[in-house]
């Protein structure tokens, strides 16, 4: 999910805790709230955490994994291990509209009856779903060996930042037309920000894409909660925390009375996650200031991450996260100083090592950028479709 300019220079490191391999170890890490450890092949993520949550209704699960088959048996394997089927889940809560945290949560809903919850803004696709539901075992078990192919041939950002998962990108789904291709972030160049120009992938590449979109589709929640919402799970309240900026429709879920917070992929223990500039506004906004929201939850004793080990210091996580976009983004007024005007793409040179330059690395620029724009610290002009930033010279 994140790697940082000049990981490459430094001499191996332990894996970082997002990227430790799943366990089989069930723990339960508050009382009636288990960690259950589902593996993925996101690069640069090892696991998901699927929180299960228990109840005298049975069990509800928060972020049940990844699409695909694979998935779906070591989800199966957990719950057996903690005294649970697929039939006892009541409820299913995902976080938000990233494929390692909605995979299973699809099928839970189909084969036990639960309902699933999401926040109100949760991204869904006009995909023609009867496709989708004929896929057959062995066809489901090529297409996600086809995706996991293609996961281990990708050096850039981690797949789950790729900006696919929206809905002016569904009809690009099944048709791979020049046009479409043309119109579809990232390959065909119609960025926010103009002036970028990535090649479009070979065909057998555009295939897997594909083919990870079909078994990427996010399912329909069956109740969309807005900020504020109350929550009945495992024998207490939780409420609804919206806090945009990893993704616009991210949903933390809060105990108080225990002190509990789900905090999704909003704030992970050691590594920060991708932010995506969009045309929408100011992102990287959105993200600092429900950061500033979580921290200052009543009471909170415990951070329990979608990704990485629960941890206890949820104000202090946040201030962490929030200096490293601070240093970023004096990093980038130094380069644009230096550079005077330049594109986007060329400020995200200044920012990423070689090996991550591309879509997703001008993403995360763009929406550093746009941060600083409203600030005043940077202005903004267009030239023949293509944004050119200048730092305002510092004060
Ligand atoms: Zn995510
Ligand atoms: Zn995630």
């Amino acid at each position: 999910m994140v790697r940082r300019p000049g990981d490459s220079a430094r001499a191996p490191r332990p894996p970082k805790q997002e990227q430790e391999t799943a366990s089989e170890e069930i723990t339960e890490v508050a009382p009636g709230v288990l960690r259950m450890q589902l593996p993925i092949w996101m690069p640069g993520l090892g696991h998901v955490n699927m929180y299960g949550l228990m109840d005298d209704r049975g069990l509800t699960v928060v972020d049940p994994g990844l699409p695909g088959p694979k998935s779906w048996k070591a989800l199966k394997a957990r719950l057996k291990s903690a005294g649970y089927g697929v039939k006892d889940i009541h409820t299913v809560v995902v976080t938000h509209s990233h494929p390692d945290h909605f995979g299973g949560a699809g099928r839970i809903k189909k084969e036990a009856g639960a309902e699933l919850i999401t926040h109100k803004a949760f991204t869904t696709w006009s995909l023609d779903r009867t496709g989708r539901n004929t896929l057959s075992e062995v066809e489901a078990e090529r297409l996600e060996q086809a995706a996991i192919d293609e996961a281990e041939r990708y050096t850039g950002p981690s797949l789950e930042e790729l900006p696919a998962l929206r809905d002016e990108d569904a009809s690009a789904l099944d048709d791979f037309t020049e046009e479409h291709q043309r119109q579809s972030v990232p390959w065909g160049g119609n960025t926010p920000w103009g002036g970028s120009k990535h090649p479009m992938p070979p065909l057998k590449k555009r295939v897997a894409i594909r083919a990870m979109r079909l078994v990427f589709a996010p399912p329909d929640p069956s109740r969309r909660v807005k900020h504020g919402a109350s929550i009945q799970l495992a024998g207490r309240t939780w409420l609804a925390i919206h806090t945009p900026g990893h993704t616009l429709d991210h949903l933390c879920l809060y105990d108080p009375e225990h002190g509990i917070l789900l905090t999704g992929d909003h704030v992970l223990p050691s590594i920060t996650p991708h932010i995506a500039g969009s045309k929408q506004g100011d992102a990287l906004h959105s993200y600092l200031a429900t950061l500033d929201l979580v921290a200052a939850l009543d009471g909170v004793k415990l951070g329990l991450p979608a990704h990485g080990h629960p941890f206890d210091d949820v104000p202090g996580r946040v201030d962490a996260i929030k200096e490293h976009h601070e240093e970023r983004m004096e990093k980038l007024r130094d380069a644009s100083l230096a550079l005077g005007p330049a594109t986007v793409v060329d400020l995200s040179h200044e920012l990423f090592p070689e090996r991550h330059w591309g879509v997703m690395a001008e993403s995360e620029t763009f929406a550093h950028l746009e941060h600083l724009r409203g600030v005043d610290a940077v202005e903004r002009w267009n030239e023949d479709g293509t944004l050119i930033y200048r730092a305002a010279p510092r004060t």
